[in-house]
């Protein structure tokens, strides 16, 4: 079995737009509540772990009758609070994350519903939801049929947008692509990445001028005095440039991704944990701006539903040191260096060579070099 997720934007009239509203606030409110019970729970039985594990944890249906008004959203997505919260707890148990917060007005606004008895359909640019009824939508492309609908996450963007990310199943089993044509791609600050044939990958344009836009904004906006109406005018700017920057970038990497898994049948990439690499390097913001981790995953599953592989080399393997031409490796190589110069006589572009040496490494692992 494998999932898809499909995400489209959503129209609600303005009644379901009330009744949206309500729901983000109950998912929210029911959240807390259980939070803080859990809280008081854990003070009351902290020395006492048996009868710490016999108690019963807090429900959603327990305060439906402390508060009425939660019957009238969907319960499935007040369920849904309760899962979330108990993923919270269990990623902090096993030291994931930190003690979970509680939920505030200005956190997204979103929730989670499932498919339940044909609750929720698709049909002439409608779906069917629960006590939402027929929603609109801007259904820009098909889910096959043979794709099942399992659940939905209905959004509302900082701008006023509405959007449902519609989670599939379907049965998958991708016949493996045998092993023709193979790349490696040395990740790039400034181009996301720098391939063995010789082939950058370009942001376009556009999006670069749209992050100077963006730049621009945000010092005007600090100019301002906070709370005033030109403030607010200005913050709504900046929050509907950062949108359209994310969507024209996420458009971008899933470009760039569709582009080598069709040509490719395996691409090799280094391991880079990009949360290190950002702290190590000091690039700060731009390593996560870049979008390198969206474009590994976009790539990962663009290649598997093909039967294609990516392969992730050791991020300790010596790319940019090693010469592609004769294996030797060099003592040291400053970041200044942009061509790679090689006692056997190879020169080649820094990035380039790099490329090629993840491209052997890969094959090694393939066993196929
Ligand atoms: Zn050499």
């Amino acid at each position: 079995m494998a999932n898809k997720a499909y995400k489209f934007r959503l129209y609600p009239t303005q009644e379901q737009e009330q009744l949206l509203a309500k729901t983000f606030g109950c998912v929210r409110f029911v959240y807390n509540k259980m939070l803080e019970e859990r809280i008081q729970i854990y003070e009351k039985f902290k020395d006492d772990k048996e009868a710490l594990k016999q108690h019963k944890f807090p429900t959603p249906a327990k305060y439906k009758k402390d508060f009425p008004w939660l019957k009238e959203v969907d319960s499935l997505a007040l369920a849904n609070a309760q899962l979330n919260l108990q993923k919270a707890f269990t990623n902090f148990f096993s030291g994931r994350a930190g003690f979970p917060k509680f939920k505030s007005r200005k956190a997204k606004q979103s929730y989670t519903t499932n498919v339940v008895n044909g609750n929720i359909k698709l049909a002439d640019g409608y779906i069917k939801l629960p006590k939402l009824k027929w929603v609109k939508l801007k259904q820009h492309r098909q889910i096959p049929v043979h794709h099942i609908i399992k659940a939905c996450t209905i959004t509302k963007t900082k701008t006023g947008k509405y959007f449902i990310s519609i989670l599939t199943e379907y049965e998958h089993q991708p016949v493996p692509k045998e092993i023709e044509n193979v790349v490696g791609l040395d990740f790039s600050m400034n181009t996301l990445y720098v391939d063995s044939e010789g082939e950058r990958a370009n942001y376009p344009r556009f999006y670069r001028q749209a992050l100077e836009k963006l730049a621009r904004a945000q010092r005007v906006l600090s100019r301002r005095r906070k709370g005033s109406n030109r403030w607010h005018k200005q913050r709504r700017k900046v929050a509907q440039l950062h949108e359209k920057i994310a969507n024209q970038r996420q458009d971008f990497l899933h470009q760039a991704s569709r582009q080598l898994a069709n040509r490719y049948d395996a691409v090799m990439i280094e391991d880079l944990n990009m949360k290190g690499m950002s702290q190590a390097l000091h690039f700060g913001q731009s390593v996560h701006d870049n979008g390198w981790g969206l474009f590994t995953t976009f790539l990962r599953y663009k290649l598997a539903e093909q039967g294609k592989k990516l392969i992730k080399i050791d991020k300790w393997f010596p790319s940019s040191k090693t010469c592609s031409c004769c294996g030797r490796v060099k003592v040291s190589l400053s970041l200044s260096e942009r061509l790679f110069r090689c006692e056997c006589g190879f020169v080649a572009d820094r990035d380039i060579n790099a490329a090629i040496n993840i491209k052997k490494e890969g094959l090694k692992q393939l066993g196929t070099a």
